[in-house]
């Protein structure tokens, strides 16, 4: 069995995470080093390690997702200016959690491209 990674953690509400949404899909928290004014962590709560995985996944798993994505970026008011999401995979992306999340990134001007 794959080890807890933080995010199993925070899903378990075995440690604190400022959480500003969920459902039954989804868990969406502040990320702990924000990068922007609103940095966000989108995480499905149906475990999936990585984005590559949702290669062999559902499309309703894969699409209530990115669904989310989309109605907690609504709810953090960032439609109107806009914001990015990014889902690093992998170590060349720099992906630190081994639980696939979303970042949404947004109340600032966001440079491109990325580093
Ligand atoms: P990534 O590099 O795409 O894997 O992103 C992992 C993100 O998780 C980083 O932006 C971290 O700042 C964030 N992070 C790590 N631990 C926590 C935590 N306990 N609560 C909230 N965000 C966290």
């Amino acid at each position: 069995m794959a080890h807890d990674t933080v995010f199993d953690m925070i899903l378990a509400k075995k440690i604190p995470a400022d959480v500003v949404h969920e459902d039954e899909w989804v868990l969406a928290f502040r990320d702990i080093i924000p990068q922007a004014p609103v940095h966000v962590i989108v995480i499905p709560k149906k475990k999936v390690g990585r984005f590559a995985e949702f290669a062999s996944a559902g499309t309703a798993d894969v699409g209530e997702f990115f669904k989310r994505v989309a109605i907690v970026a609504q709810k953090l008011k960032l439609d109107a200016k806009g914001y990015r999401i990014v889902v690093n995979n992998g170590g060349d992306a720099g992906q630190t959690v081994e639980y696939l999340h979303a970042h949404i990134l947004g109340g600032r001007g966001l440079g491109w491209p990325p580093g």
